[in-house]
């Protein structure tokens, strides 16, 4: 039986015509090496970007249905366009859209989950010797019968669900060549890493790492497929993400940032079992992915902390009016000036040196800790936003992250 691949490009690597062009010869490569060939490839450069402008200069607050009607076009575009381009190198290619291919999702607007893939049709291709290309990031409700989005970078989420649902190798191509220590612009001596775990790479994506969506990842580990991040504009290994192999795991991976996190300070709170639930059941209904949270109690009144990425700002604010009003009233401040600042590395679980030795290096720098969050295998601080790339570098270089890692026993 031919093996199948799904390939997957970023919005990077179809951002011109002379890529797009580029990619076709990719599939056709992979064609050719005798691979059944499945492809799911993002919008256009900066296309989502330039819509979500487009929909905000229309509507203060855009009709969620109708904004995924509007995002979904970006991907059909760069899919039609690669398809042309295939034919052209003489191989025979069909694009598809989401609902097209049979991704189905549930019915929330621009950040629907994919909870099955009926690709009869993409099966159908492949039998007849085409190259299959789905619009990445989009799919349809049964419920509603509307066309729905992943959330931003869910082009990562089609590919997996694609190679989980037709049983394939995913291959996950971008402008990068894999996922490193750090991020190579801020830190040059960052290395690439050959092989990442599920729960490594979740804890990277969840804390800044923009290599791979983190509901991807998600997908990826409970379906059991290794992904492979890897450049378009090279030959070279990439990154493979997986189970993690052999006994030893790295003590600390990798040092990553976010700098878009807004902590919100909610004080006066009355301080009684039941109402951090409430508060944050409120936010969580919002569909607000909160990170760290603090809690003190001061003068009988609690107060508390937490973080949320900068898009999840607006849900946010009208999810606290919603507790406000229930709960009488608490002040709340919001915090734009800090950033994050995260190590993630599976042997940590058993190697408690690790947070101190970060909290030491930080301290070094003169660099306050703000919030402190942790996992099993993940430390963050939330600091000064502009000391962010001090820190990264000041981390990198403690952990000496540019040698092959110290491996911990696990057993
Ligand atoms: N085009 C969408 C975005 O920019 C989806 C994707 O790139 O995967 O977020
Ligand atoms: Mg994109």
């Amino acid at each position: 039986m031919t093996e199948t691949i799904v390939m997957k490009f970023g919005g990077s690597s179809v951002a011109d015509p002379d890529k797009v062009r580029l990619v076709a010869g990719r599939f056709v490569d992979a064609k050719r090496r005798g691979f059944d060939v499945v492809g799911t490839v993002s919008a256009m450069g900066k296309t989502t970007d330039t819509l979500l402008a487009l929909a905000s200069d229309v509507s203060p607050s855009p009709n969620p249905r109708e904004l995924d009607m509007l995002l979904s076009t970006g991907e059909r575009i760069a899919c039609a366009l690669v398809a042309m381009a295939i034919h052209d190198l003489g191989e025979e290619a069909v694009s598809f859209t989401g609902s097209q291919a049979g991704i189905l999702t549930d019915s929330v607007h621009t950040r629907a989950k994919i909870r099955e893939i009926r690709g009869d049709r993409i099966r159908a291709a492949l039998e007849q010797g085409k190259i299959a290309l789905v619009a990445g990031f989009q799919g349809f409700s049964r419920d509603t019968m509307d066309v729905t989005t992943l959330g931003r970078g869910g082009t990562d989420a089609t590919a997996v669900a694609l190679a989980a649902a037709l049983g394939g190798a995913c291959e996950i191509y971008s402008d990068v060549p894999g996922v490193f220590t750090a991020d190579p612009r801020i830190v040059p001596g960052a290395r690439k890493l050959d092989v990442v775990s599920y729960d490594e790479m979740l804890e990277m994506a969840a804390s800044g790492a923009k290599v791979l969506m983190l509901r991807s990842v998600e997908l990826a580990r409970s379906h059991g497929v290794r992904i492979h991040a890897r450049s378009t504009f090279s030959e070279e290994e990439g990154t493979w993400v997986q189970e993690p192999e052999g006994m030893e795991q790295p003590i600390v991976s990798a040092v990553t940032h976010s700098e878009t996190d807004v902590v919100f300070t909610l004080t006066g709170i009355p301080d009684r079992p039941g109402v951090a639930a409430m508060i944050f059941d409120t936010v969580a209904s919002a569909q607000v992915n909160v990170d760290t949270i603090i809690q003190n109690v001061v003068h009988g009144r609690a107060e508390m902390s937490f973080s949320v990425p900068a898009e999840d700002v607006p849900a946010t604010r009208s999810a606290l009016d919603a507790s406000q009003a229930e709960l009488g009233s608490f002040d709340v401040g919001e915090n734009h000036g800090l950033g994050k600042v995260s190590l993630v590395g599976a042997g940590m679980r058993s190697h408690p040196g690790v947070a101190a030795t970060m909290f030491r290096t930080l301290a070094e720098l003169g660099i306050n800790l703000e919030m402190i969050s942790t996992s099993p295998i993940k430390i963050s601080c939330m600091i000064a936003r502009d000391r962010i790339p001090e820190a990264v570098r000041g981390l990198h270089a403690a952990f000496r992250l540019e040698r092959e890692p110290e491996r911990e026993p696990t057993i």
